[in-house]
C-alpha cells in the first residue's frame, strides 16, 4: 500500500523514529537501523520542506558539479528504533567536495530529522569568495547551532548573541562581511539546522553534521579557529582531548588546541556571556590569546 505524506507528517514520523522510505532505482543502505517503514510516493529529496528551496536560492551555487542528493534509503522492518533516523543518506565524497558543491549539499541535507523543522540551512557567512572557491580567511568562528532568527534568515549569529559576536569581531578589526584587517573571518556552526525550540544538539545530529564542518575547515584552511561554547569545543576537540565532554569548558581555556592541524582557542558562547556578563572579560582574554597565536602564523 502506498501512503501519501505531507511535510508535517514526515517531520512527526521522523521525531518518532519512523523512517520514510521512497522507492528509487538503486537503494542505499542506511547506517542507522530504524523501527518502522512507511512507504510514500513523493521522494523525500523533493518534498522535505518548502523552505529548503529558499535556502538553496539564498546561497549562490556556481558549481556545475552539484551532486544530486540520493533520495533513497533501504526499507528495514522490525529493526530497533534509531534515536535520530537518517531520512536520506548523506552523499558520498563530502571530503572531496568544492565549496559551492558543499554549500549546495548542505542546503539539501536530510540526514537527520532537523530537516523536517528547519526553514533554512545555515551554512555560514564571512569573507567573499571567488567563484567556485572557498573564502580566503584567517579566522574561523564556530558556534553551536542556528537559533530562531538564524533559521529564518539562513545566516549564523544574527540575534542578540550575534550582536555581541559582531562587537567582538569589530574589536579585533574584523567583520562578518569580511572587511577589516587580515584575510577576514568565516562564521559557522556545528549544526547547520536549528534544533526545534533551541534545544541542545543531539549526539546523532552532531555526528551527521560534522563532516560538513570538517570539509569547511579543510577548504577554508583558516589560520585559527575560535570555538565558542561547549558544543563547538566538544565537536572540534573530540579527537585530540580525551573525554572532552567530561571537562568543563573553563578548564580548556587558556591553551591552544588543534583541529585538523589548525590551532583552536576555546571560549564561552556569546549567549552564555549575555547571561553572565562578568564572563565577558574572559572571552576577551581568550580572543587576545587567539590574536597572539595568529601573530605566530606565517603569512599566506
Ligand atoms: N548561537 C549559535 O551558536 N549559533 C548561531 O548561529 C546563533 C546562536
Amino acid at each position: 500500500m502506498t501512503v501519501h505524506l505531507d511535510q508535517r507528517q514526515r517531520a512527526m514520523l521522523a521525531e518518532m523514529g519512523v523512517r520514510v522510505w521512497a522507492p528509487q532505482e538503486e537503494p542505499q543502505v542506511s547506517e542507522v537501523p530504524s523501527a518502522a517503514t512507511v512507504t510514500s510516493a513523493p521522494t523525500a529529496a523533493s518534498q522535505v520542506h518548502p523552505s529548503t528551496q529558499t535556502a538553496a536560492a539564498k546561497q549562490t551555487v556556481t558549481s556545475p558539479a552539484t551532486p544530486q542528493v540520493p533520495a533513497r534509503v533501504a526499507p528495514t522492518v522490525n529493526a530497533p528504533v534509531a534515536h535520530t533516523p537518517i531520512l536520506v543518506q548523506r552523499p558520498e565524497g563530502i571530503d572531496q567536495m568544492d565549496w559551492p558543491t558543499l554549500q549546495h549539499t548542505v542546503s539539501q541535507c536530510q540526514a537527520c530529522s532537523l530537516c523536517g523543522t528547519r526553514h533554512n540551512t545555515v551554512f555560514g557567512v564571512g569573507a567573499k569568495a571567488e567563484p567556485a572557491q572557498a573564502p580566503q580567511v584567517d579566522w574561523l568562528v564556530v558556534g553551536e547551532a542556528p537559533g530562531e532568527n538564524e533559521d529564518l534568515q539562513g545566516e549564523p549569529f544574527v540575534g542578540q548573541a550575534g550582536q555581541l559576536l559582531d562587537n567582538i569581531l569589530s574589536a579585533m578589526g574584523l567583520s562578518r562581511q569580511g572587511e577589516g584587517q587580515g584575510a577576514g573571518v568565516f562564521i559557522t556552526n556545528v549544526l547547520k539546522c536549528r534544533p526545534p525550540g533551541n534545544r541542545n544538539p543531539k549526539p546523532d545530529e552532531v555526528a551527521q553534521c560534522l563532516p560538513y564542518l570538517e570539509r569547511q575547515v579543510a577548504l577554508l584552511q583558516p589560520k585559527i579557529i575560535l570555538a565558542m561554547g561547549r558544543f563547538a569545543v566538544q565537536a572540534l576537540l573530540r579527537d585530540s582531548v580525551p573525554d572532552v565532554e567530561t571537562i568543563p569548558l573553563g578548564k580548556l581555556r587558556g591553551q591552544v588546541h588543534s583541529y585538523q592541524g589548525v590551532p583552536v582557542v576555546v571560549t564561552y558562547h556569546p549567549a552564555y556571556v549575555l547571561r553572565n556578563l562578568p564572563e565577558k572579560a574572559k572571552v576577551w582574554a581568550d580572543v587576545c590569546l587567539a590574536m597572539a597565536e595568529m601573530q605566530t602564523q606565517s603569512p599566506r
